[in-house]
């Protein structure tokens, strides 16, 4: 599945707000986001001074910024919007559930990378268990009982290391546990929208969708 390779901090410039895409970095590197507060390119400081937003324009903003928290391209992200609809319950919550729940989120969420970026190479380059089984998908779906490990000739890699060591987010989530030790996870239950500690608008996304 293609992905967006070009630099990342253009992208939080975009959005007008730290997406903390490249992971610890982003706690010790000079932001672009603090230094050059308006949107990359030519016209970035003319439309940071433009006062009023569309109401798309505010929709299509919050679907781009979610879009890029999680690394997903426009078909992957409308396939999981798609998905989402056709659950019960609220369409925007099912969204950010199906997000959360992605493998590669999860690796991070439990500290094992520093970014979903990370993460993503972690799961692709077979350095992740689920069950005791190899899965090199990075959107695969975990279930509440899974144990996600990483694989004993990855346990010592540097950037596992470095990164459950330089952890300076917030604990793992609840609905999470870890044995830091064994570098095993475990998903305790399906996360909740009170567990998503993301500042989104979900319902922005839906009401774009639903044009
Ligand atoms: Fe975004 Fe991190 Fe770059 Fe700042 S340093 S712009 S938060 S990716």
């Amino acid at each position: 599945m293609a992905r967006y390779t070009g630099p990342v901090c253009k992208l939080c410039r975009r959005e007008g707000q730290k997406l903390f895409l490249k992971g610890q970095k982003c706690y010790t590197e000079k932001c672009p986001v603090e230094r050059r507060g308006y949107p990359p390119g030519q016209h970035g400081p003319a439309q940071a001074r433009r006062r009023k937003q569309s109401d798309y324009a505010l929709q299509l903003r919050e679907k781009q910024k979610v879009k890029r928290i999680y690394g997903l391209q426009e078909r992957q992200f409308r396939n999981l919007f798609r998905k989402a609809a056709e659950r019960a319950g609220i369409t925007g919550e099912n969204l950010l559930v199906s997000l959360e729940t992605r493998l590669d989120n999860v690796i991070f969420r439990l500290g094992f990378a520093s970014s979903r970026n990370q993460a993503r190479q972690l799961v692709r380059h077979r350095h992740v268990e689920v069950n005791g089984r190899v899965v090199d998908i990075p959107s695969y779906q975990v279930k509440s009982g899974d144990d996600i490990a990483v694989r004993a000739k990855a346990k010592d890699l540097a950037t596992v290391q470095g990164s459950l060591e330089s952890r300076t987010r917030p604990d793992v989530s609840q609905w999470l546990v870890l044995d830091e030790k064994a570098r095993v996870g475990r998903v305790l239950r399906e996360p909740t929208r009170d567990d998503i500690t993301l500042a989104v608008q979900e319902q922005l996304i839906v009401e774009l969708y639903s044009k």
